[in-house]
């Protein structure tokens, strides 16, 4: 069905006779406020659905708009002077205290149906470490991949759609699944999901730090852009402004000059070698030649 934007909503909340108008509004709010719904229309949060599935297997009358509703007509009653707040109030008390006393029985039930809720996803391998399944869980706002078991190092959340892509490859190294890393301008990138696993590092590597034993890998600024860190940061702040455009390789050579790694640019056709310090004389030479690595790293 189509969803509501706050007019309607209000409207539908008037027909079935939920809250007043002078507080409509601020349900919708405290739903905000709290995180069960967002966005205009309005649409529930994982958050959000949880609780609803979750209030709807527990045997109480939250859940259902009669009683907001015989409440607020009560109310009405009151302003319009044909009943007496003292008799309204001592219902209300009697009606809220049957409902805190069936939630309050319900609340473990509660919690346990919207962590399960949030957990929803699909399972992609367990965890070495805790045996739990490590899932993929994929909702408008992230993909995030985790071990179940909370504080695991298995954890991986990626903010932009389409990031991360599920592979059915397994990692050589300790036999977790490989997800694939897409980022724009660059060919797609396999890691293993344990960020500490030793096949990232490998993968990852630009050639070695020239100011000590660290490696320079891609990484991605707060902007977007990408650039070479050194991966014994922060201990080492070297960086490297890398081209935005383009595909990166190491090319296995050191420059003759300031021994950084040299890099191969790739765009379409064509091809271009260059020292990653821009400010480097290797960038203003004509023959451009590089220093062979003994174990060139592919
Ligand atoms: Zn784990
Ligand atoms: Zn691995
Ligand atoms: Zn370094
Ligand atoms: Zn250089």
């Amino acid at each position: 069905p189509a969803r509501f934007d706050m007019a309607s909503l209000i409207k539908e909340m008037e027909t079935l006779r939920l809250g007043t108008k002078s507080t409509r509004h601020s349900i919708i709010e405290k739903l905000q406020d709290r995180g069960f719904i967002e966005g205009n229309p309005v649409r529930p949060t994982p958050l959000g659905k949880g609780l609803i599935k979750a209030v709807l297997t527990v045997d109480s009358k939250i859940s259902e708009p009669d009683m907001t509703a015989e409440l607020e007509k009560e109310m009405d009653l009151i302003s319009q002077g044909s009943t007496t707040k003292d008799s309204v109030v001592s219902e209300s008390r009697d009606m809220l205290g049957r409902v805190m006393e069936s939630l309050e029985k319900a609340e473990s039930v509660l919690k346990e149906k919207i962590k399960l809720s949030l957990n929803e996803g699909t399972i992609i391998g367990v965890c070495p470490d805790h045996g739990t399944d490590i899932k993929v869980i994929k909702n408008r706002e992230y993909i995030k991949i985790k071990c179940l078991t909370e504080g695991c190092r298995i954890e991986f959340t990626s903010k932009i759609m389409g990031l991360i892509k599920e592979t059915d490859k397994k990692c050589e190294i300790c036999g977790l699944p490989l997800i694939n890393i897409i980022r724009r301008g660059q060919s797609p990138e396999l890691r293993c999901i344990d960020k500490d696993c030793s096949y990232n590092k490998e993968k990852n590597t630009m050639g070695k730090c020239p100011k000590e034993e660290g490696n320079m890998v891609i990484r991605q600024s707060r902007y977007g852009k990408r650039f070479l860190g050194c991966s014994n940061y922060p201990k080492c702040t070297n960086t490297y402004a890398l081209p935005q455009k383009g595909t990166v390789k190491f090319t296995g050579e050191y420059c003759t000059i300031c021994n950084s790694p040299l890099i191969m640019g790739f765009i379409a056709t064509r091809r271009w070698k260059f020292c990653p310090d821009i400010k480097c004389e290797y960038n203003r030479r004509k023959d451009k030649a590089g220093k062979k690595q003994t174990s060139a790293i592919a």
